[in-house]
């Protein structure tokens, strides 16, 4: 009898320890250390700490072999980071020599951390070295590193403000924003009227429940503290918030859908939401990879499209972390509407796969070439330009087109639609995760190129070149 409660003992202690899968409703399913619910969120330990999904995109749980894992690359929102690293104080002295010759003194770390649990001293030191090691860490941009670092000195002192919120920042900063919630309930618990503290939650707000509840922390915040990043960002979500006010929502399991009730049947709107999530599919096998958070897309009609984005003329739809997409007189799905929002699909994916971080003729090339487009139409100016040598260096366009003057904006497109159908055509479709994941990783594009393609950058163009005049050179 003893024996089998032993051995019983034992098993509840495997299955603990097994990997469990997270099986979602696109058909793809999560392998995860640690599984966990909290109301409308799942919870698992991913490989750049604790992840967050909707429960709605979740079928079930089970206990798994521990095979195939879907890699869990951190997304971080470049933008959010810039608009936040005002509020990183700068570097605290750093008496304990935590960071040398330009990084963090891991082993330092560590055996400051070993004998925090012999005093108060020696807690309040180990927690302030974490804290050195995570500020540094997010002033360098490396903020899957910081976030470890604030988790690591919570860990010590669940209750220090200043970790709570570095910790909650970068969890905005990587999409995350249950989990900022979660240190800035607490946070906001301790400083109920600090402008740090409010600012942080309308971001997390902004990100869970909508502009309306984001703006009020945001405009309390910026009333006890003026600030002029936080007042840009408030106005810039108002002129939304105006519009978005009439409109109805929907959501599937991947996209929250927003439009104009009163001009869109309803029978359209159904249409654009499957038509999204088969759209979800095709780019979850082209692009190995699945989004986590629902995709946001909302369906302007021309003049509010205009208003909301202040956007070049030139620019058809939108992707600005939110799909927007200009649907004035339309009352059924049709190709181009189709091809536009797989367009902008392709964006989302990317920036979420990358953090945001690549360069902007990959983007819109494979933005073009996985929605269809192909280089007839324009193959023979284009092989017209590369000919004469009168084409824009690939590596200049690895920057936002909205600066291009506007005769050089479809070049721009047109290059960027052939060095991704080159890619395809000489290396392979499958390649064009290995770049991103490349990217992602902290690589630049020309590291990419030659890691994943053998390629330089000039080589690329070269090819470029040759297989433009071959085709379509006179
Ligand atoms: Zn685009």
């Amino acid at each position: 009898m003893k024996q089998i409660i032993l051995i019983l003992g034992l098993l509840s202690l495997a299955v603990n320890t097994l990997a469990e899968v997270i099986v979602l409703k696109n058909g793809r399913s999560i392998n995860a250390e640690n599984v966990w619910i909290e109301g409308e969120k799942v919870f698992y330990e991913g490989e750049s700490g604790r992840v967050s999904l909707p429960k709605s995109l979740v079928v079930r749980i089970e206990e798994g072999s521990g095979e195939d894992s879907l890699h869990s690359s951190a997304q971080v929102d470049e933008e959010i980071v810039k608009e936040l690293s005002g509020q990183i104080q700068t570097l605290p002295p750093d008496t304990e020599g935590v960071v040398r010759n330009g990084k963090v003194d891991e082993d330092r770390l560590k055996s400051i951390a070993s004998i925090a649990n012999q005093g108060e001293l020696e807690l309040q030191t180990a927690v302030k070295a974490y804290l050195i090691a995570a500020v540094f860490e997010t002033l360098e941009k490396r903020i899957v590193n910081a976030s470890r670092w604030a988790e690591d000195a919570l860990r010590l002192a669940r209750r220090n403000l200043d970790a709570l919120l570095l910790a909650a920042h970068l969890d905005i900063a990587q999409q995350r924003p249950g989990e900022a919630l979660d240190h800035l309930l607490l946070a906001q618990s301790m400083a109920p009227n600090s402008p740090d503290v409010l600012t942080l939650l309308g971001y997390a707000y902004y990100a869970t429940e909508g502009p309306e509840k984001a703006l009020r922390y945001w405009r309390q915040a910026h009333s006890l503290r003026p600030d002029d990043i936080l007042q840009a960002r408030i106005r810039k979500v108002e002129s939304e918030g105006e519009v978005v006010a009439d409109f109805t929502q929907s959501s599937s399991s991947n996209f929250q859908l927003s439009w104009e009730g009163s001009e869109i049947p309803s029978a359209f709107s159904r249409e654009v939401l499957q038509t999204l999530e088969s759209l979800f599919q095709e780019l979850q096998t082209a692009l190995d990879f699945v989004p986590r958070e629902p995709i946001p897309v909302v369906l302007y009609t021309q003049e509010q499209f205009t208003n909301v984005t202040r956007a070049p003329n030139w620019v058809g739809a939108l992707n600005d972390g939110k799909i927007r997409v200009p649907v004035q007189g339309m009352t059924s799905m049709n190709q181009e509407l189709r091809s536009i929002l797989k367009h902008e699909m392709v964006h989302s994916f990317i920036h979420q796969m990358t953090g945001g971080r690549c360069p902007v003729w990959l983007n819109e090339g494979l933005a073009q070439r996985l929605s269809g487009d192909t280089l007839q139409p324009i193959g023979v100016p284009l092989a017209r330009r590369y000919a004469a040598s009168r084409y824009i260096p690939l590596e200049k366009l690895e920057g936002s087109f909205m600066s291009l003057a506007t005769a050089d904006v479809a070049l721009a497109y047109g290059q960027s639609l052939a060095a991704a159908s080159i890619i395809e055509s000489r290396y392979g479709a499958y390649q064009f995760p290995f770049l991103l994941k490349a990217i992602a990783g902290g690589a630049t594009m020309d590291q990419a190129l030659r890691q994943v393609l053998r390629l330089t950058y000039q080589g690329l163009e070269e090819e470029i070149a040759s297989d433009l005049i071959r085709r379509y050179g006179r």
